[in-house]
C-alpha cells in the first residue's frame, strides 16, 4: 500500500543553504567590521549572495538572519541608556550640544543600532534631551527621567466622513450661523465643527457637531457656542 503523501514545502531556497547564508553575512560583517547591518547595505554588496529580501523571508525577519549569524538585529527594541549614553559620548567629543548631523555621523561612525530619528521620537527633540542631561548631571533631576519616552499629544478627535455627510445634510448644506450656502454662492465652503471645541472636551457625536461657514468657523475659534 503506497504511502500518505502531503505535499509540504521543505526547502525554500534550492541555491543557498541557511548555513551558506550565514557564512556570507558572517563575511559581510568582516570585510566592513561591522556588529549589525541593514537589508540595503547588504544588497549593495558586490559578493551578496542572494538577495536580503530572500534571507529575510527564508529566516522570517532580516533580524532573525542577523542573529543566526551572530550579529545584533539592526532594528532592536530601542535602549534609552544606550541613546543617551551615544548622546553624551558625542556631546563630549563635540565640546557643546550635537547638531542632528553631528549626531547622525557619530552613530554611523560607532555602528549604533539606531538613527538619530529614534531620539526624536524618544526624547522629542535633541534639545529637549539635551535639557534633560544638564538637569541629571547638576543633581536637580533624577536619572529616570531620561528614560522615559515622551507622550505624544492625543490624536485630535477627527470626525469620519460619514459623520460629516450626515450633518451637512441634517443641517441642509448651509451655515447654521448665518444660512450662507454653497448653492447660492460658490465661494461659500461649509466646515463641520465642535460646538463644544474637541480641546475642551467636546465629543464627536453627531449633537455635538453643527455646519459652519468659513467665515462662521473662523469667527468662533474656541468660544464654545
Ligand atoms: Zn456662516
Amino acid at each position: 500500500m503506497p504511502e500518505e503523501f502531503h505535499f509540504r514545502v521543505d526547502r525554500i531556497n534550492t541555491k543557498h543553504s541557511k548555513a551558506e547564508i550565514i557564512a556570507s553575512l558572517k563575511k559581510y560583517g568582516e570585510q566592513y567590521g561591522v556588529t549589525t547591518f541593514g537589508m540595503v547595505e547588504y544588497n549593495k554588496w558586490s559578493k551578496r549572495i542572494v538577495c536580503s529580501g530572500t534571507i529575510r523571508n527564508y529566516f522570517g525577519s532580516w533580524g532573525k538572519a542577523l542573529r543566526a549569524a551572530g550579529f545584533r538585529a539592526k532594528w532592536c527594541k530601542l535602549d534609552p541608556k544606550e541613546m543617551v549614553n551615544a548622546f553624551k559620548q558625542c556631546w563630549r567629543e563635540q565640546q557643546s550640544v550635537p547638531s542632528r548631523k553631528q549626531l547622525k555621523d557619530y552613530l554611523s561612525r560607532h555602528n549604533f543600532p539606531f538613527r538619530w530619528r529614534a531620539y526624536l521620537d524618544f526624547f522629542g527633540s535633541l534639545n529637549k534631551l539635551a535639557q534633560l542631561v544638564e538637569a541629571v548631571e547638576a543633581g536637580r533631576s533624577p536619572e529616570a527621567v531620561l528614560y522615559q519616552r515622551i507622550e505624544r499629544e492625543k490624536k485630535r478627535r477627527s470626525i469620519s466622513l460619514k459623520d460629516r455627510i450626515a450633518v451637512l445634510k441634517r443641517d441642509g448644506y448651509r451655515c447654521v450661523k448665518c444660512g450662507a450656502s454653497p448653492k447660492k454662492d460658490s465661494s461659500v465652503t461649509l466646515h463641520v465643527d465642535h460646538i463644544i471645541p474637541d480641546s475642551k472636551g467636546g465629543s464627536s457625536e453627531l449633537d455635538n457637531l453643527q455646519t459652519l461657514c468659513f467665515c462662521c468657523n473662523e469667527g468662533k475659534k474656541n468660544r464654545d457656542d
